[in-house]
């Protein structure tokens, strides 16, 4: 099978700002707290009556000149055959050059063992007369985290570990299950394309067609394909 070119177009007019997106990113690929895998920027500007509002997704970009790629020095930040910008948390070492390199702020550290206010302070759960919390209860019968999808370890570690980094994979591990990403799946407003741009029929390569589309910090060169239409300005 011939290799894909996955992009992501946003349109700002159907976006409504929920952040359904950031939550079920959260959800599917068990992004630990104060990680934004998928996050938004906000900016308002002008003086009342006259003032504008953005709410702009954010995401890993899957760069085709990925700077975080090329300064990794032990290739775990990777392309893949079909552009995807992934990570492997095995050869990571954890240096950190390339969160600096990225532009985009979309690289997340894991400083300390990841979930651990979720596995310490979780609220009990009454389960067989007792209670315990929810770490303790998957302890005790040898089952996940409640909080945990274990389809996200098919492609990636489940749950990256303590010293390496970790950022949005285009759910990688739904592509190769034939799904969307599941920002795209639980966008209410539908202002998420996803698809393959070497199809003209997909739904990215119609949208870029008829409309316009922006990058963010095209100026870098690094040639983003999460691309955004209709904006308000
Ligand atoms: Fe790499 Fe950042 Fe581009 Fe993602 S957005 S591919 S992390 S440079
Ligand atoms: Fe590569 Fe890991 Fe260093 Fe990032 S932190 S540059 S992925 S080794």
């Amino acid at each position: 099978m011939s290799a894909k070119r996955y992009a992501m177009v946003i349109d700002l007019h159907k976006c409504v700002g929920c952040a359904a997106c950031d939550i079920a990113c959260k959800a599917e690929n068990n992004v630990p707290v104060e990680f934004h895998w998928s996050n938004h920027i906000t900016e308002t500007s002008g003086t009342f009556p006259n003032v504008k509002y953005k709410y702009i997704p954010t995401l890993c970009n899957h760069c085709e000149n990925a700077p975080c790629v090329q300064n990794c020095p032990t290739t775990a930040m990777y392309k893949n055959e079909d552009g995807l910008t992934l990570h492997n948390a095995d050869k990571c070492i954890g240096c950190r050059l390339c969160q600096l390199s990225c532009p985009y702020g979309v690289i997340w550290f894991n400083k300390e063992e990841p979930h651990k206010v979720y596995a310490q302070e979780s609220a009990p759960i009454v389960a067989g007369g007792g209670t315990s919390t929810g770490f303790q209860l998957a302890q005790m019968l040898d089952a996940p985290l409640p909080y945990y999808n274990p389809a996200r370890a098919q492609t990636y570690e489940g749950v990256r570990p303590r010293g390496v980094v970790e950022k949005c994979t285009f759910c990688d591990h739904r592509l190769a299950a034939g799904e969307d990403p599941a920002c795209v799946v639980a966008c209410p407003a539908d202002a998420r394309i996803f698809g393959d741009m070497n199809d003209p029929e997909s739904g990215p390569s119609k949208a870029l067609a008829q409309h316009k589309p922006k990058v963010l910090l095209a100026d870098q060169g690094t040639k983003p394909r999460v691309f955004y239409i209709r904006d308000f300005s």
